[in-house]
């Protein structure tokens, strides 16, 4: 049985320095700046013509060229030369867009953002329109964020649309140990070193959160991102994984959180435990994901269950999950599940009083507690990297351990270039 937990929000000054520099990017984010889209070095002649602007709603290429009195067969010569790059075909509103016309008006080169992170760059050759994707080459500026918790993450990271992508990218990272819709008390503290990515020397967005620590309960936990690109991964100080069998609880913090904005988001999910499993008060439609891969060996009504999920994993395991409104689709006997996946929603359904999800692990028929439960580690960062990440996280833990909190959102200056 645990109380909820008391609200207060830490604000610092160096955070609404943060959100000025946000507010003064607005109109820059209209520029295109040519030299980092364009694929040399070269910048075109002065009396070359450029057109750029933001993508609008329901615009077209077509109306684009029409407008400023462009070739209409260049415009398809485009569309051709892009085809196997990026379909030209589908434009989203708000994207950037820059088209280089020579001293003729002849299309020189054009420049779409497909994506924040990717441009796709169409150049005129001597053999006709060439195109190709280009990584976006922001500059990295590493920023400390840390704060203490007393009511949530979200609230207790601050405000705006990339303090919340930062809480949810945290909760991901440590939803292995925590379970961040209930697990925090008072006092419990976060520090986090994450990129900031600038462009023309404007705050874009954060990029990658490079390590992080929660002291939560009176654990320390820490982590460290390592590896190349997507491959990347984040381990503990040990170099072992962060991933396990399970999952610290069966309702996904970033699930619950995605769309709230803070301010409006207070998830309030008391657990109660008056019986071998876990209850989670939360509202009707919640998302339920299963918290390790198995087979679904059950899935519809059972008495005061209602509607009911069993999951078996390896080593005899299972999982409950009760009181369902909704069973997904597809979920039913036989079904193989992903840990994470989505299989139902809250509800009230059997003997509940109110909406809730009612959670059991059992091993080999016997119920245990899912929260003290060991489960290893299993990935470790490979023997010949060692090294590397042992360096990588003393430096990491040498600023984690210099961070004291609250300080949110505060970058350095120095660029982040070997990471
Ligand atoms: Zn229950």
């Amino acid at each position: 049985m645990r109380n909820s937990i008391i609200i207060a929000v830490f604000l610092i000054i160096t955070f609404f320095t943060l959100r000025a520099s946000f507010d003064g990017s607005h109109k820059k984010e209209k520029d295109l700046p040519s030299e980092t889209v364009a694929g040399d070095a070269s910048s075109p002649p002065e009396e070359y013509r450029e057109i750029k602007g933001n993508i609008k709603k329901g615009e077209t290429l077509f109306d684009i060229f029409k407008k400023y009195g462009i070739s209409i067969a260049d415009l398809f010569r485009l569309k051709e030369a892009s085809a196997g790059v990026h379909r030209l075909r589908e434009l989203y509103p708000g994207r950037q867009y820059s088209i280089m016309l020579d001293t003729d008006d002849r299309i020189n080169s054009f420049v779409y953002w497909i994506n924040d992170d990717t441009i796709l760059n169409i150049t005129r050759t001597e053999s006709g329109f060439s195109a190709e994707k280009v990584p976006v080459q922001y500059e990295k500026k590493i920023f400390n964020i840390a704060g203490i918790i007393e009511d949530n993450l979200v609230s207790a990271i601050g405000d705006g649309r990339e303090n919340l992508m930062v809480a949810l990218e945290l909760s991901d990272i440590f939803a292995w140990d925590i379970d961040f819709t209930t697990d925090f008390r008072k006092g419990d503290l976060f520090k986090v070193i994450v990129e900031g990515l600038y462009l023309d020397g404007e705050f874009r967005k954060y990029g990658h959160i490079l390590s992080a620590e929660f002291q939560n309960n009176g654990d320390i936990y820490r982590a460290y991102r390592f590896g190349d690109g997507e491959d990347a991964d984040y381990f503990d100080p040990e170099g072992k994984s962060l991933r396990k069998a399970f999952l610290k609880a069966p309702l996904n913090y970033r699930r619950i959180s995605s769309g709230f904005s803070n301010g409006r988001f207070h998830p309030i999910l008391k657990i109660n435990r008056p019986h071998h499993g876990i209850d989670y008060s939360a509202p009707r439609g919640t998302p339920v994901s299963v918290v390790g891969d198995g087979t679904v060996i059950f899935a519809g009504y059972k008495g005061q269950f209602g509607k009911l999920v069993i999951v078996k994993h390896h080593n005899g395991y299972k999982t409950y999950y009760g009181h369902l409104s909704r069973i997904g689709k597809g979920i039913k006997k036989g079904t193989k599940v992903k840990q994470g996946q989505i299989i139902a929603r809250v509800g009230a359904t059997g003997l509940a009083t109110g909406p809730h999800l009612h959670y059991e692990m059992r091993v080999n028929n016997k119920p245990v507690n899912p929260y003290r439960i060991k489960a290893p580690r299993v990935d470790s960062v490979p023997e010949r990297l060692m090294a590397g990440f042992r360096k990588y996280r003393d430096e990491m833990n040498a600023r984690l351990t210099s961070l004291n909190p609250p300080v949110l959102a505060l970058a350095e200056e120095k660029s982040g270039d070997r990471i």
